[in-house]
């Protein structure tokens, strides 16, 4: 049995070779991942067994890529939903349980109604039963406060915090860019 081009995405690779992003995995599907070899932008590290074909044309299916060009990492992460999720690794940062990202919501530390601002060091994620009890009220009147303080994360620490997350599929070929290999055994 042929596995399908759509099972088979490439890692793509950072010019260090680094993953470009842990989480979400920075993975191409194979049209881009092919287009990206014929505008040589990257090099091919590893392949899958899987080949596509035209009658002029055959061309086994990358498994890792490494772009050329090294592409800086932003020093300063986006504010955004995804991120703070990522900051906090997706735990309640009140009674420390980790949820699926549609069951998280947003508290603001200081509320809003207070004066609090939507910022990276206001703002933390919580499960809906702690944001509902700890409502409007400050830290000192709920007697809740977060688990660690809220700051702005440097892109470096979300990687970090994204690298806990391990797909559900990983190809061989990519454990040894990733962090989730076994560990080597020092013999
Ligand atoms: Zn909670």
């Amino acid at each position: 049995m042929m596995a399908s081009p759509e099972s088979c995405p490439a890692l793509v690779l950072n010019a260090d070779f680094r993953p470009l992003s842990y989480f979400p995995l920075s993975l191409w599907p194979w049209q881009e991942a092919i287009k990206a070899v014929f505008l040589d932008r990257v090099n091919i590290i590893s392949e899958y067994d899987r080949a596509v074909r035209s009658p002029s044309f055959e061309m086994r299916l990358p498994s890792v890529l490494a772009l050329k060009e090294f592409v800086p990492l932003n020093r300063r992460p986006a504010f955004t939903r995804f991120n703070v999720f990522l900051r906090d690794s997706f735990a309640c940062q009140y009674c420390c349980r980790c949820c699926p990202t549609h069951e998280l919501t947003f508290d603001h530390v200081i509320p809003r109604s207070r004066g609090g601002r939507t910022t990276w060091t206001n703002v933390v994620t919580a499960c809906q039963s702690c944001n509902l009890l700890k409502g409007n009220r400050l830290p000192q009147q709920s007697g809740m406060f977060p688990k660690s303080r809220p700051v702005q994360p440097t892109t470096f620490e979300l990687q970090e915090n994204g690298r806990a997350f391990p797909p559900n599929y990983l190809h061989e070929s990519w454990r040894d860019f990733l962090y989730w290999d076994t560990e080597l055994d020092p013999s």
